[in-house]
């Protein structure tokens, strides 16, 4: 059956930005630095992602864990401003800056997810960035592999905006796949955390004047780790690419999470928000240019836009190539955040919020680059994107003084979190 609607064309922009999770928030606020008309499109009606909606919210690491920081750039404002109303879990040691000295203690925060998307609107709106929320893009118009607008979906009815650069931040690569550029399936295991508090906690938070410790991870659905760990037995992993596994996911996890209750007094605990996004760290992500790989560990590349490290691993750095967000033979489209390619445990440390934070940064200059130079986004002059990531205070190539001999490194996580 063919169904034509009829798309009200409202305006144009330069760059538009699918998604308002962190990367695309870095994507928005970057290109809008760089001096273009920017509508960044979110379709629940709040910024974060799963930093926020889905509740995930933990800045993993931006040091090495020896003390030196390796993240920094917009990945570090925003850490700021999620703890900057709220607060915070920084530890002592990083509280004026970068300690040196092979401090093992990591520059890692907790934090409010709803006061950071308070925060967050605030960031945007200040910056000149457009909003749309409650608005799903649902068709990228494509001419010759050219995106030339978007088709949404909202309130107002069917919409059309277009635009000269196209950047999927939608965390599942939803745009590039109905473009027709190369993505890859991911495979996401049963996992279904929510915040709980109880008199414990309450108390806990009251004796110590630290409110943070008033919920956390209490009642959960599935609990499968990272790695598939606690992963029920005989249960599929999904891709989560369709509404029946969404649908599913979300059915089998709130009744898990209600039997889970059922086992406590209901007058003692509640649970504080559920999350309002699947929990899923990966659906799809680019086939890019490059593919990042676990074994690319401490290689430098020409290409890169930022020096990234591990957030379970000391000393572990990675470099992000600037192809692993673009695919030749699409020359207005780039992916950032988790969307971007990488393989294997590669893919887990692009993927935290911290790096699809400097990947947005990075394909909101890029974006304008490609503007201003009439270029193909694939081809625009690398050199100078690194130059101004750097003014930017992004690190583009970690110091291979950094690099530890293989008999002192320490894979030790020393950091508490579902990641
Ligand atoms: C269980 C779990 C635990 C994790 N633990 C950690 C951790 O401890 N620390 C850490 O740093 N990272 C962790 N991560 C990873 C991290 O949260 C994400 O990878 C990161 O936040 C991704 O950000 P993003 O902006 O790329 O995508 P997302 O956060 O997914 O943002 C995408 C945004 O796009 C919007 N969107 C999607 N489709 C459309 C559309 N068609 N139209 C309009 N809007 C659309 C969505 O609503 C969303 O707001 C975890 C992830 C999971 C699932």
């Amino acid at each position: 059956m063919r169904i034509e609607r009829q798309a009200n064309h409202v305006k144009n922009y330069d760059i538009i930005v699918v998604g308002g999770g962190v990367a695309g928030v870095a994507a928005a606020v970057s290109a809008k630095r760089m001096g273009k008309s920017v509508l960044l499109i979110e379709k629940t009606i709040g910024l974060g992602g799963l930093a926020t909606a889905g509740l995930i919210n933990l800045f993993v690491p931006l040091c090495n864990g020896r003390g030196i920081q390796i993240i920094k750039g917009m990945a570090e404002e925003l850490l700021k401003l999620a703890v900057k109303y709220g607060y915070d879990t920084i530890p002592e040691q990083w509280k004026n800056g970068e300690p040196g000295n092979g401090e093992k203690n990591r520059y890692i925060t907790r934090f409010s997810a709803p006061i950071f998307t308070l925060a967050l609107t605030e960031f945007v709106t200040n910056a000149g960035v457009e909003l749309l929320f409650d608005t799903v893009v649902t068709e990228p118009v494509m001419e010759n592999h050219i995106c030339q607008g978007l088709v949404v979906e909202n309130k107002t009815g069917c919409e059309y905006y277009g635009a000269k650069m196209v950047v999927d931040a939608s965390g599942d690569a939803d745009v590039l796949f109905r473009a027709g550029v190369p993505t890859v399936d991911g495979k996401n295991y049963h996992t279904y955390l929510t915040m709980g508090a109880d008199l414990d906690s309450c108390y806990a938070a009251y004796e110590s004047k630290d409110i943070s410790k008033l919920y956390g991870y209490k009642y959960k659905g599935g609990c499968a780790a990272l790695n598939g760990a606690n992963q029920p037995e005989g249960k599929p992993t999904r891709v989560g690419a369709t509404v029946k596994d969404i649908t599913e996911y979300v059915i089998e996890n709130h009744l898990e999470c209600l039997n889970h209750i059922k086992e406590q007094d209901r007058m003692t605990r509640t649970i504080v928000t559920l999350p309002t996004m699947p929990q899923f760290r990966e659906i799809r992500h680019i086939d890019g240019d490059y593919t990042l790989k676990t074994e690319d560990a401490y290689k430098h590349f020409d290409d890169s836009v930022a020096a990234i490290c591990d957030f379970e691993r000391r000393d572990y750095l990675y470099e992000v190539p600037y192809r692993t967000m673009v695919k030749t033979g699409f020359p207005n489209l780039i992916t950032a955040g988790r969307t971007a390619a990488a393989d294997g445990y590669a893919w887990d440390v692009l993927r935290v919020i911290p790096p699809a934070i400097l990947t947005g940064q990075a394909a909101g200059v890029a974006c304008a680059m490609a503007i201003d130079a009439q270029s193909d986004i694939c081809k625009i002059n690398v050199t100078k994107l690194q130059q101004i990531l750097e003014v930017q205070k992004v690190m583009i190539h970690f110091d291979d003084k950094l690099v530890p001999q293989r008999e002192q490194e320490d894979t030790d996580a020393h950091v508490e979190g579902h990641f």
